[in-house]
């Protein structure tokens, strides 16, 4: 039985976590649960799953909780220190870290220095501090899985052919609602058609980050630091039937793929059971019914936040920190359509520009340049 401590319990990965533990629950049981302010529903999970800890984001919401009358006994926290406190002191052998944004950063810190193994949705967490986050991984002797769709394939395909001969990576892009449109098309899209994605249903910052390919650009840092790769050998190929999620080529012209139905279950699993695959029955992928797939190359004038990605990992420092930090605010501000399409790249390149530099960063200075970008987009985008 493997205990997990799930951070962003309530999200679309949090909730398709719990999912998989309902369908395996002679295998995993949940000892921590956390949100930000979804308390109604972290409350019904919390019955269902009992866990020891709970954590909300904040004060309003741990009020909130106390007052609802938990049907057993469970130590209640919030904020920073109560996930802080929720994943090292928990008796967990899995931290799932499925929040979202750059708030999953320090919950990884802590997980490694309590030498938890992380399962690893938060790809901000590698954005923002791949470069500390690597070493630390190594210092503790603690193992990172990951449970993103592509790094998943790409782990999977690692495990039955060796590292050495890799040539290039090659993460899969859905090309979101907006593959084929021109940037003339595009000009004017509202958030309402951005979240209509074709094949996966994730939480509303990810969505519109598939509709501008930033989230593409974000997974190209994280395979960046996770596997050891210069940026330069990470490609992107649109495939729009989303089947396979990840290729490597190696170094003889051999080119495999990893290939799964588009269910983040099923890499959720995987990271729960690894090295292991337990039988799962899940829905076969069938290919004949799929038909076809389909390949081609992202369109960098339409969808420029992924070059801006690409910019960023290869200049190192800060930068991929200012480049999150500023799509984070300006994804925000476009979901509640207070600006364009374009200007979440626009304000982007602009923010990279202002605060950037090649330096390489403590966590300390992650998390000022992170306050500082929002602080200056804030009043810079008066929305
Ligand atoms: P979501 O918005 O659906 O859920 C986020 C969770 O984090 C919620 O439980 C929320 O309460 C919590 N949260 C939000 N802000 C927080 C804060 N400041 N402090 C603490 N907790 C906070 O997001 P999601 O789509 O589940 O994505 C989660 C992470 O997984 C993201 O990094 C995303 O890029 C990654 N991811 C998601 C998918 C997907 O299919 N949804 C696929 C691959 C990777
Ligand atoms: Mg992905």
């Amino acid at each position: 039985m493997k205990k997990l401590a799930i951070l962003g319990s309530t999200g679309s990965i949090g909730t398709q976590c719990l999912e998989v533990v309902s369908r395996f629950n002679d295998k995993f049981s949940v000892d921590v649960l956390t949100c930000n302010r979804s308390v109604d529903l972290i409350f019904e999970q919390a019955q269902k799953f009992k866990p020891k800890h709970i954590v909300v984001g904040d004060d309003k919401s741990y009020k909130k909780l106390c007052d609802m009358n938990l049907s057993y006994k469970a130590n209640i926290l919030m904020g920073v220190d109560g996930l802080k406190e929720a994943v090292s002191e928990s008796a967990s052998d899995v931290v799932v870290n499925a929040i979202v944004g750059s708030a999953g950063l320090i919950p990884t810190v802590n997980a490694i220095m309590a030498g938890k193994e992380i399962a690893l949705a938060n790809k901000e967490t590698l954005v923002t501090a791949g470069e500390i986050i690597m070493p630390m991984l190594k210092e503790y002797n603690v193992n990172m899985i990951p449970v993103d769709s592509e790094h998943s394939g790409v782990f999977q395909i690692m495990q039955n052919a060796g590292e050495r001969y890799i040539d290039k990576i090659i993460l899969t892009a859905s090309g979101g609602p907006f593959r084929g449109k021109s940037r003339d098309e595009l000009l004017s899209v509202k958030a309402k058609q951005a979240l209509k994605h074709p094949n996966w249903e994730m939480g509303r910052k990810i969505s519109i980050d598939s509709a501008t390919l930033m989230n593409k650009g974000l997974e190209v840092i994280e395979a960046h630091w996770l596997f050891d790769k210069p940026m330069d050998d990470i490609d992107v190929i649109v495939h729009k039937e989303s089947i396979i999620h990840a290729m490597i080529l190696y170094d003889d012209g051999c080119l495999m793929a990893q290939m799964g139905s588009a269910d983040m279950r099923l890499p959720i699993l995987y990271a729960l059971t690894h090295p292991n695959r337990i039988v799962a029955k899940f829905k076969p992928l069938d290919l004949v019914q799929v038909g076809s797939l389909n390949f081609e190359k992202p369109d960098l004038n339409a969808f420029p936040s992924l070059e801006l990605a690409y910019e960023a990992g290869k200049m190192g420092g800060i930068y991929p920190t200012v480049l999150n930090a500023a799509n984070e605010i300006l994804v925000d501000k476009y979901l509640s359509d207070k600006i364009g399409f374009y200007d979440i790249p626009d304000g982007v390149k602009k923010a990279m520009d202002k605060f950037g530099n090649s330096k390489t960063p403590s966590i300390d200075d992650i998390l000022n340049a992170d306050k500082e970008v929002r602080n200056w987009l804030k009043s810079e985008v008066n929305a």
